[in-house]
């Protein structure tokens, strides 16, 4: 089955067979050392210096990861503002809310960009923002959020940035430096094509102890002091580690993300091409859109069960729109461990569908 939704991807078969490693115990050297090199690769993906960056590994997929960044890094006193365009805007104002968050919500259509001079003048207006927290790749429409404009924002006050990166780490440009980002959230089953279960956050380590305890499964600060004894506080998913391990590698060995960055584009804009010369149209520009995925119209006379269903039995997974998007548009993703000979058979499946 080739998968188009976004995560969890196709596996290569290296990290397939990674999956299958000896069994180890979590408490054992051999376990710490698989868990030292992965959080030093995880910061190599962006060249970020061990002394003033951690990477943080949780068990649990995209959201914990998003969840603990978070409650963990917004001080009891600090005030955060959410950045909302699109479902996982959305969740992040959720979560706020329930961990009783000091927060402020500016909500954009799923369609649309941001405002950024209303977040500029929220940030002045409203008072005591410390945090403000956005998703890069709102993955609910392909958009990509303009980070550098927020960063330059944020620095101006010295508010801190946190990023959710669950869609974009590993195949889109994160400037750690230039765009102020003091923390990101990302997994490893979406661009590092690692297996589905763990999660992670890059912080910066000054950040780690001025905020907050709202959680204990997903408190950061006891995570990285505990990972940076070359311990766990608690079990984890020992096989998904090896498969991550062996996903950076890969990455690595590829040529990083600006490499997967063009693989992706490259796939898209063919599912671009292909799609358009059904009459099938994107629902935003290519330059707004992210390498990840896109969003389309669905055809007017084609529900989007049918078209999923058909393209099922032909071996392809699509993906629905989320919420009021559910009955206008579908979502192709182009991640994963998928050739241009794939996404050339899966149009040739869709012209046979829609010409039915
Ligand atoms: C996939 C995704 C998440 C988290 O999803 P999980 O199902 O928890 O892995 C969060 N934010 C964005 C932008 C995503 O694309």
């Amino acid at each position: 089955m080739i998968l188009l939704n976004p995560g969890p991807v196709n596996l290569t078969s290296g990290v397939r067979q990674a999956l299958a490693g000896p069994d180890i115990c979590h408490r054992e050297p051999e376990f710490t050392a698989l868990q030292d090199a992965i959080r030093q690769r995880l910061l190599e993906v962006y060249g970020l210096p061990a002394a003033q960056w951690a990477a943080v590994l949780l068990a649990g997929s995209g959201t914990a990861a998003v969840e603990a960044m978070l409650s963990s890094l917004v001080p009891q006193q600090g005030r955060l503002l959410i950045v909302n365009n699109g479902v996982y805007g959305k969740r992040m104002a959720r979560m706020a809310a329930i961990h009783d968050i000091n927060h402020h919500t500016l909500n954009y259509d799923w369609l649309q960009a941001p405002d950024l001079a209303e977040v500029e003048r929220t940030l002045v207006q409203e008072p005591g923002i410390s945090h403000l927290a956005v998703v890069h790749h709102e993955t609910t429409t392909g958009r990509l959020n303009d980070l550098a404009s927020l960063g330059a924002l944020c620095r101006a006050r010295g508010v801190r940035l946190l990023v959710d990166a669950v869609s974009s780490f590993g195949a889109e440009e994160l400037d750690f430096a230039n765009w102020d980002i003091s923390a990101c959230a990302a997994t490893a089953n979406k661009c590092l094509h690692g297996a589905p279960g763990i999660s992670f956050v890059l912080v910066r380590r000054d950040q780690l102890t001025t905020g907050a305890k709202r959680t204990l499964y997903l408190d950061l600060a006891t995570y990285c002091e505990e990972q940076d004894n070359h311990s766990t506080p608690f079990t984890q998913p020992v096989q998904l580690f090896y498969a991550l391990d062996t996903a950076l590698a890969e990455l690595d060995h590829q040529g990083g993300w600006p490499r997967r960055r063009k693989q992706y584009q490259e796939l898209a804009h063919l599912v671009r091409e292909g799609l358009t010369a059904l009459g099938i149209k994107p629902v935003l520009p290519e330059e707004e859109t992210s390498a990840v995925l896109s969003a389309y119209y669905l055809p007017k006379n084609i529900p989007y069960e049918y078209l999923h269903e058909e393209l099922k039995t032909r071996g392809y997974v699509i993906y629905a729109g989320q919420g009021r998007l559910s009955s206008s548009l579908f979502r192709i993703s182009t991640m994963g461990a998928i050739t241009r000979r794939d996404i050339e058979d899966f149009l040739i499946a869709c012209r046979e569908i829609v010409s039915k």
